[in-house]
């Protein structure tokens, strides 16, 4: 009795379950039962995907890589060249004689700077030209100590292609002070000898061994004609001068490197580095001193006349 009740529930629970089936399938559209060997395939394949199946995994957060084509090509490409900012020259106007003068330093051979387009001129503008430019470096010109007491640079006076060159030692207070060479009590009597020789103030060219006045008038100092010089041999390779007169010991020294005394010396030929002809004679500040040597003097000058051939005016 007690089996047949068992028996009876087991059946009512499983038409239970057939009808929800059935009832299911109806909702979802299925019509039909698969066949039994269908069925019990799919109920096999079924079993073996569950169990092979690998367990159930969080998914890992994955990092984030940049796609290669995530980036626009012209990002990639060579950023384009940015033009440095253009800086401005002045123009040789602007530029002041000091710069020009340290930016060019003079010739230690008496030539001058490569680039000057008048360095060959030999026309009257030219030379002018061209000792216009001595005159600005010099003007700005540091080379010795003397630079450091001077007024005024002092470089010349007179006529650019002058045959007569006279040189002197150096500025003196007046020369410092006006710029311009043998201007003082000796300079008027330079310019009367010049006068007697038959030539214009003017129609000579007359210049120093340094450039700026040495301290008390004192004798410049071998190391200072030295620094000096390039601008003399510049000025003279400038005006090309026939004979050089050399007024008093200085001048004779710093032009021939000799020591020996100028009484001993004036009167006799020598060469500038063997080139053009010199006559050393006194200077004229001695002359002031000392004016009975003013026939030596003379003497001197009378023989640099006939060695240009020119007529020797009667004086006595
Ligand atoms: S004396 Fe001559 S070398 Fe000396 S600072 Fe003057 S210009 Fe320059």
């Amino acid at each position: 009795m007690m089996e047949t009740e068992a028996l009876r529930a087991e059946i009512a629970e499983l038409t239970s379950a057939v009808r929800a089936f059935l009832e299911w399938h109806a909702i979802s559209g299925t019509t039909g039962l698969p066949p039994a060997e269908e069925l019990k395939a799919l109920h096999f394949e079924t079993q073996e995907l569950t169990q092979a199946a690998p367990p159930r995994q969080e998914s890992a957060a994955i990092p984030e890589v940049a796609h290669p084509l995530s980036a626009s090509p012209y990002e990639v490409e060579e950023p384009p060249q940015v033009a440095p900012p253009a800086v401005r020259l002045p123009p040789p106007a602007e530029v002041e004689p000091e710069a020009r003068s340290s930016a060019s330093p003079p010739s230690l051979h008496g030539v001058e700077p490569s680039g000057s387009g008048a360095a060959t001129d030999d026309s009257l503008e030219g030379r002018h030209s061209r000792l216009v430019l001595v005159d600005q470096e010099v003007r700005g010109c540091q080379r010795c100590g003397l630079h450091a007491g001077r007024t005024h640079t002092v470089l010349h006076r007179g006529s650019p292609n002058a045959e007569i060159v006279f040189i002197g030692e150096g500025p003196g207070q007046e020369e410092d002070l006006s710029g311009e060479p043998f201007v003082g009590a000796a300079g008027q009597l330079l310019d009367k000898m010049i006068v007697a020789m038959g030539y214009g103030r003017d129609d000579v060219y007359i210049c120093n061994i340094v450039k700026c006045r040495p301290p008390k008038n004192r004798k410049p100092e071998p190391q200072e004609m030295e620094a000096c010089s390039p601008y003399l041999a510049r000025q003279l390779d400038i005006v090309k001068p026939r004979v050089i007169v050399a007024l008093g010991a200085t001048a004779v020294q710093g032009l021939l490197g000799t020591a020996e005394g100028i009484t001993r010396l004036r009167g006799t030929w020598k060469l500038y580095k063997g080139t053009i002809p010199l006559m050393p004679t006194f200077h004229p500040a001695y002359l002031l001193r000392q004016p009975s040597a003013k026939r030596e003097v003379w003497s001197d000058l009378k023989g640099v006349l006939q060695f240009l051939g020119r007529a020797v005016p009667a004086r006595s």
